[in-house]
């Protein structure tokens, strides 16, 4: 559970729409947290990202529940309802600010795709990101880990502020597990068992099925 004010910790935070969430998703938090000790990942699912503003996305509480299911059984994963409960669209900027805010002593990891890493420079207040956290890129199945593209920005940061580690490749997206719930393929072991059981009661993905219902 999320302490407040104990000093020392060292914090995970893992942002993303997770609709739904994957293996991929807690391998990645789960070898970070391996990696650089930390006491604890806070998995912190988005309110509307702002890259998936056009999309459709399900509703917040869904995919909350979902993470809350797929991480429950990790005595060090937990989950934050702080995006969704900002009720705006989400910037990473302001996930990072608030858990500073609720943690002030706490040394922050913010983790991070392959994929997202590469568009980092066109997140909000990106120059601000740096000071709230240190940056861990994961690897990811068909994109390339690097960040030749922060060099010139990271020259006065210290050398640790984005850190990038190959994690087990894991080729899965919640595309492809909404595309496959929705052509009535099976999630089962792309997702934990709990989050196939959810998908499948709340007819997530099913084309036409009623939202929210
Ligand atoms: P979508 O296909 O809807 O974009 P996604 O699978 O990319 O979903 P997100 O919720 O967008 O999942 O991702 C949250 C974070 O997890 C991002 O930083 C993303 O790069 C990372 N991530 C997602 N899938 C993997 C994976 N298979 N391996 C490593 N990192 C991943
Ligand atoms: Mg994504």
């Amino acid at each position: 559970m999320q302490e407040t004010g104990r000093t020392g910790r060292k914090l995970g935070v893992m942002g993303g729409t997770f609709d739904p969430i994957h293996h991929g998703h807690l391998v990645a938090a789960s070898e970070v947290a391996n990696r650089f000790d930390l006491d604890e990942v806070i998995f912190v699912p988005t309110g509307q990202p702002w890259q998936k503003a056009h999309k459709k996305v399900s509703p917040a509480e869904d995919r909350y529940l979902m993470t809350v299911i797929a991480t429950a059984s990790n005595p060090r994963f937990s989950v934050s309802r702080a995006d969704i409960d900002r009720g705006k669209v989400t910037y990473t900027v302001d996930t990072l600010r608030e858990m500073r805010a609720q943690f002030p002593d706490a040394e922050l990891y913010f983790i991070t795709g392959a994929d997202a890493l590469a568009n980092i420079l066109s997140w909000q207040d990106w120059a601000e990101l740096f000071e709230l956290a240190k940056f861990v890129g994961v690897s990811r199945p068909g994109y390339e880990l690097n960040a030749d593209h922060l060099q010139e920005h990271l020259r006065d940061l210290p050398a640790d502020a984005v850190t990038m580690i190959e994690v087990p490749a894991l080729a899965i997206s919640s595309s492809e597990c909404r595309r496959r719930a929705a052509e009535n393929r099976p999630v089962w072991y792309l997702v934990p068992d709990g989050v196939v059981q959810y998908i499948s009661k709340r007819h997530l993905y099913v084309p036409g099925a009623a939202e929210g219902s």
